[in-house]
């Protein structure tokens, strides 16, 4: 039996569960609170920060191989332990220049793959000039740690930006990009095994409301080119990188019809949490599969269609939300996930929800996430 350590306790290493327990994985945690949803599934836990590296060391004793269920580590103090032997899946290498949003986009952009135009803020003196070939709106990001959109701001105006900079004691920690008028957003789950096997899920249409995911409707109604680009950027990402295990990417359908790249998640990604329910393996199951040396899983839907609604907190508070989550279950094909946190907060994902349609009606899967959206937000 194969023991995986994984750093982070949230809902993505709690949706490993099921999976683990299919493949015979033991599941180790390295989290820092009891309430934390992975503890409930994890057959051992290291309670620490995730970039608790003395922790990590702590995991690795217990564990055959580490993964990432969040990519906010410190890489420095790994590299020590990967130094020792200990095996990290995805290989620290592979993270290195995605932590930083823009390494992130040079590095995409020396692969030749398709990005927004971008630039450091590294003197705001000189700003002006360097905006010259981007025009107003752009979005101003956070370089490191950045999620859910926090850390994400769209800047419509030049007086703004110098504004929001004044404000921050440490300009460079920002990135500037273009503001993309996209047509749509997409994203694509794709997975690397040891021997270099790439399988990519579907292409997803992901719709952000205040800069976070609120629905995901698989598969998007795209053109076969489209689907094309998408996994020929996928291929292209993962072998760079060497990959082992599921990364996510985010990315952006231009008017024009264009695929760009937004981000790329070095680990399981909210955009392919429709596989669980929807796909012959879902990306858990596939992620573990990788870490494992095992053959790669069938990612194919098994239904014409999938939608997933997250179910995000829209008040601080205690519920369990049994009401609306029975309501929500109640429609044919669905399956509620709830993670079990205790305390709801505005925006924070409690769960989420995913149902299947038997015909491909890109119309119907949108009316029919609005439901459920009626029925999780309070009118
Ligand atoms: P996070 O890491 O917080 O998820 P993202 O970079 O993915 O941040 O941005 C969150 C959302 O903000 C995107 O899904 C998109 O809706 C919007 N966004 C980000 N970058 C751009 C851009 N360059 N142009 C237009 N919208 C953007």
């Amino acid at each position: 039996m194969k023991r995986v350590g994984v750093i982070g306790g949230g809902q993505l290493a709690w949706m490993m569960g099921d999976a683990a327990k299919k493949l015979g994985v033991k599941l180790v945690v390295q989290t820092p609170s009891k309430s934390d949803p992975a503890v409930a599934i994890a057959q051992d836990t290291v309670f620490a920060a995730i970039d608790d590296a003395k922790a990590t060391e702590i995991l690795a004793q217990k564990s055959d191989v580490i993964t990432f269920e969040n990519e906010f580590v410190d890489i420095d103090a790994l590299s020590l332990l990967a130094n020792q032997g200990v095996c990290f899946r995805p290989k620290l290498s592979a993270l290195a220049p995605l932590l930083d949003k823009y390494h992130q986009r040079c590095y995409l952009r020396d692969l030749g793959l398709p990005v927004p135009q971008f630039l450091a803020v590294d003197e705001v003196e000189n700003l002006e000039s360097k905006l010259e070939h981007l025009d107003f709106p752009v979005v101003l990001k956070s370089r490191r740690h950045g999620y859910d959109g926090q850390g994400t701001f769209i800047i419509p105006d030049l007086a703004s930006l110098q504004q929001k900079l004044s404000q921050t004691v440490n300009q460079s920690q920002f990135l500037i990009e273009e503001f993309v008028p996209f047509e749509r957003e997409l994203a694509v789950i794709a997975a690397r095994s040891v021997n270099g096997e790439i399988v990519i899920y579907p292409v997803v249409e992901t719709q952000q409301e205040k800069q976070v995911c609120r629905r995901v409707i698989a598969p998007a109604d795209i053109t076969p080119n489209q689907v094309e680009q998408s996994s020929a950027i996928a291929h292209t990402l993962l072998n760079s990188l060497e990959a082992v295990g599921v990364f996510g990417i985010e990315l952006f359908l231009t008017t024009d019809g264009k695929v760009l790249v937004n981000e790329i998640a070095p680990r399981t990604h909210n955009s392919g949490h429709f596989s669980i329910d929807a796909c012959e393996t879902s990306q858990f199951e596939q992620h573990l599969r990788a870490l494992c040396s095992l053959p790669l899983g069938n990612p194919a839907l098994h239904c014409a269609m999938a939608i997933m609604v997250n179910l995000l907190g829209y008040e601080n508070s205690e519920n369990d939300y049994q009401n609306q989550c029975q309501q929500l279950a109640a429609i044919p094909q669905a399956t509620v996930h709830w993670y079990g946190k205790i305390e709801s907060r505005p925006g924070r994902k409690l769960g989420h929800v995913t149902v299947l349609l038997d015909e491909y009606n890109p119309d119907i899967a949108n009316h029919l996430a609005h439901t459920l959206e009626s029925i999780w937000y309070p009118s």
